[in-house]
């Protein structure tokens, strides 16, 4: 087999607005994009190292270059012994996700022709609303208004629950669910709990540290507790499922397309409904996720619409909507 070149490269792409969240505030993001080549066909993957996972681009490359050496050496490039060999993260993630295009170019099919799924005209996506003044975040909820759903960024402090009643005001049909990046105290969850309730809010995600999963378990309540930071890969589904109803799996969580699609089959085995989320990413980071899409209850794929320019052939967002990406961008 002709060897093939794996190479991987920092990438850093601007934000149209500074994009706030708990723990976080940023204008920019920082990507690494691998390319799988054997100088005719090239496949790319992407991921997003978080910080919050004590990831890095450094460390995410230097993770790729390991992976590298031994895929050349041993592998044939090959997803299944590629997530035998290293543990989920997102070097593997962007890894997997590059062999996957790699090989559906060689063998000239789409993921949807390989995968026998139905590939749909577009997708429907939530539009996610970071914290910031009302003011703002009722801009940003009336540019987002065509979407369905909106997902929308808390603090954990009391200014949240102003900035949620008003926005339930503007728009008393629309499908919304929280996301609090952990950041609810133990004291303030049944007062999070009760306000979300009050304002037909329809899930809550990460309400607090995972260290507090289990009080969850003791709820009774409407509300769909989601499992995000608690819930990184599909180790964590058995520890999680009595205490939520619903998992995010994303592909740089995940390690990649491959384990992410073992998840969906698993997260439904143990009755978990799911959302497919991203990290803030450009569209080749977004494009193997349209797959895991199909298999869920939520998709939370909005990261391209936060980016003052995304990569060239990026995914089109229209009417509240994402259409599927061209084949020449990714699968
Ligand atoms: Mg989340």
């Amino acid at each position: 087999m002709h060897k093939l070149d794996i190479s991987c490269k920092p990438e850093k792409f601007l934000l149209s607005d500074s994009f706030t969240i708990s723990r976080s505030k940023r204008n920019i993001i920082k990507v690494l994009k691998v390319t799988i080549s054997d100088g005719i066909i090239s496949g790319y993957g992407e991921c997003t190292p978080n910080k919050r996972y004590n990831q890095s681009i450094s460390g995410e490359t230097q993770k790729i270059k390991e992976i590298a050496k031994l895929l050349n050496n041993k592998f044939d490039c090959d997803n299944i012994k590629l997530l035998e060999q290293f543990d989920p993260s997102p070097a593997r993630s962007a890894v997997d996700n590059a062999i996957w295009d790699y090989k559906l170019k060689k063998i000239n099919k789409s993921i949807w022709e390989y995968l026998k799924i139905e590939k749909p005209d577009s997708i429907k996506t939530m539009a996610t609303i970071d914290i910031s003044s009302l003011e703002k975040m009722l801009t940003k909820a009336n540019k987002f208004k065509e979407y369905k759903t909106f997902k929308i960024k808390l603090k954990g402090i009391l200014s949240d629950f102003k900035k949620l009643t008003k926005i339930r005001e503007a728009y008393p049909k629309k499908n919304i669910i929280v996301d609090a990046n952990e950041a609810i105290s133990p004291e303030n969850l049944m007062n999070y709990i009760s306000i979300c309730e009050n304002l037909k809010i329809e899930m809550i995600e990460q309400p607090m540290k995972p260290e507090f999963d289990k009080l969850l378990g003791k709820i009774k309540s409407k509300i769909i507790f989601c499992a995000d930071e608690s819930c990184k890969n599909i180790s964590d589904i058995l520890g999680i499922n009595n205490y939520y109803g619903a998992i995010n799996i994303k592909l740089d969580k995940a390690g990649g397309l491959s384990d992410a699609l073992n998840m969906c089959h698993y997260a439904k085995e143990n009755d978990l409904l799911i959302m497919t989320g991203c990290m803030m990413c450009t569209s080749l980071g977004i494009a193997p996720a349209q797959i895991l899409a199909t298999y869920s209850n939520y998709v939370d794929l909005d990261a391209p619409l936060f980016l003052a320019e995304d990569r060239n052939n990026g995914i089109s967002y229209e009417s509240g909507r994402m259409l599927i990406a061209k084949k020449i961008l990714w699968g």
